[in-house]
């Protein structure tokens, strides 16, 4: 390699948010910190990652650039629809709701190829230089000095950087030239999505009746995220503006399967009772598969080279954790290498903290979903399981990351005693599903059933309170689930 050398203190591989997250985190440390980011593609495409949760709202606060967020749909909150009995007149459909209260925080739904292109002149108004189309032709890693040679246009350049992180998603650029292998992992999980255009008016197939959402919510309910939870499966629902629906479906690839992915897909949306209806006169994009959503790769970085976002780990997309976990790393990742350059010393121990830390996070945040997709359908409990959830998100990570700057880059991990808390909860409804469906037996739903789990983050010290109410709750719905199980138990 004998052309001049650009040099950097950063290259990233990828302009997804990953990379626009970890730079923006950077440059709130160190504005003058040189980074280059090399994006293969010319535009952004339309791309799944599109509900942005409380905590990313927090995140993307924190750097000072909810003024994007404009472009985009306000999230109205969360909401799952059951139909257990899969019948046809919709009248026996149960709702859990979590509508979003005016507040401090709200997410959004996002349009990814506008947001991943605003995040991405952000960081370029912010000293990032950014080569675009480019194709990276030869690689040399040492320890702390990595030299790309790359073609951009009809351009050959060579680049290189103490740091090199990879944020390229899941063509994983780095940890597939490196062999860094994915670790052994209990989910098997896969999605199928598309966008939709013109779907059915919600009057058509939603619920009837929400009196306490359009009373309280900061907005109607078809702007909500919504969850349509089937067997072993669940579809979301995102409205990203008034004309364009992104659809798709996640599923237990143990439970679920088919031959082709386009055809079981077509065939759900033709024939199931709610999916008919919304998508009857709509137009639809191309059919998108992903085979294998969760993994992580059994190595995070090395001396000189990092991976962010999905290079180096998804877990599921159910209540949507991936930009929440992003945001975190790019926080993390941030200290440690404005840290790294003005010390101009590894810190090996820090680290290994951090890995050891990520490790810790993904784990606790998977041991949530291993069980999940055997009861997802049922009406309580799933509702008890996600109530345990809003105390759990709301009452650990929301709250305190609100409150403590700090605490947002901290992502959710469980100590001894939640671990066996949460095994023994999740054992419980797996148990209860399993005898529901050896008795042939669904939740009893009465008219119009719904459950609220709204959360407003106090403005005030009366924030303290609102774990303690949330953890009542939940214990309370799981408490009304044993007492539903035992009174069937002792019927005569
Ligand atoms: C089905 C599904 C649903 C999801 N839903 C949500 C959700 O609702 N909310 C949420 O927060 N998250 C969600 N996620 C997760 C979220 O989409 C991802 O975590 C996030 O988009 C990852 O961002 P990234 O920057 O790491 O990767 P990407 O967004 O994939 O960006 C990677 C970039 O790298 C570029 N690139 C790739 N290879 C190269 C190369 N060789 N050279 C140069 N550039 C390259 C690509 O062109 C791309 O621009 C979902 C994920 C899935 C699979």
């Amino acid at each position: 390699m004998k052309e001049d050398k650009e040099i950097y203190d950063l290259i990233i591989i990828g302009a997804g948010v990953s990379s626009t997250f970890l730079c923006l985190s950077i440059y709130k440390i160190n504005p003058s910190f040189k980074i280059l980011i090399l994006e293969k593609n010319e535009t952004f495409p339309q791309k799944v990652g599109e509900s942005l949760v409380d905590l990313t709202a927090v995140f993307v606060d924190s750097l000072d650039i909810k003024h994007l967020l404009k472009a985009h749909t306000k999230k109205t909150g969360v909401r799952f629809l059951f139909n257990e009995s899969n019948q046809n007149d919709l009248s026996g459909i149960a709702e859990f709701a979590s509508p979003t209260l005016p507040g401090l925080i709200n997410g959004y739904h996002l349009d990814r190829s506008i947001f991943d292109q605003q995040m991405l002149d952000e960081v370029v108004s912010k000293g990032a230089v950014v080569y675009r189309p480019v194709n990276i032709i030869d690689t040399s890693f040492r320890d702390f000095e990595n030299i790309l040679k790359i073609k951009t246009g009809n351009v050959l350049k060579i680049v290189q950087s103490k740091w090199l992180v990879d944020g390229s998603g899941r063509n994983r650029f780095i940890a597939n030239k490196l062999n860094w292998n994915f670790k052994n992992i209990p989910l098997k999980t896969g999605a199928i999505t598309a966008h939709f255009k013109n779907i059915a008016p919600e009057t058509t197939w939603d619920t009837k009746t929400n009196a306490y959402w359009d009373k309280n919510a900061v907005g109607l309910r078809k702007f909500s995220t919504t969850h349509l939870m089937r067997k072993s499966s669940w579809w979301w629902i995102i409205r990203l503006n008034e004309t364009t629906t992104s659809i798709g479906v996640v599923f237990d690839k143990n439970k679920v399967h088919f031959n082709d992915y386009e055809n079981y897909f077509i065939d759900q949306i033709s024939t199931d009772a709610q999916l008919s209806i919304i998508t009857k006169d709509a137009s639809r994009s191309k059919i998108n598969h992903v085979e294998a959503l969760p993994y992580v790769c059994d190595k995070l970085y090395s001396k000189g080279i990092a991976l962010i976002g999905d290079s180096g780990a998804f877990i599921d997309p159910l209540i949507s954790p991936g930009m929440e976990l992003i945001g975190q790393q790019s926080i993390w990742l941030a200290e440690l290498l404005t840290e790294d350059k003005s010390n101009n010393k590894f810190k090996a121990n820090a680290w290994k903290k951090y890995s050891k830390t990520f490790y810790k996070a993904y784990s606790s945040r998977l041991s949530i979903y291993v069980k999940a997709y055997d009861f997802m359908h049922s009406y309580d409990i799933f509702s008890a399981w996600l109530k345990q959830g809003n105390y759990i998100y709301f009452g650990w990570i929301v709250f305190p990351s609100v409150l403590f700057k700090n605490r947002l880059k901290e992502p959710l991990t469980f100590n001894l005693i939640e671990r066996i808390g949460l095994k023994y909860f999740t054992k419980r409804f797996d148990k209860i599903i399993e005898r529901r469906t050896a008795q042939k037996r669904i939740s009893v739903i009465g008219k119009n059933e719904i459950t609220y789990s709204s959360v407003r983050v106090p403005k005030n010290w009366r924030f303290i309170f609102v774990p303690i109410h949330l953890l009542f709750k939940s214990l309370w719905a799981y408490f009304k689930l044993e007492l539903k199980e035992l009174k069937f138990l002792f019927k005569p």
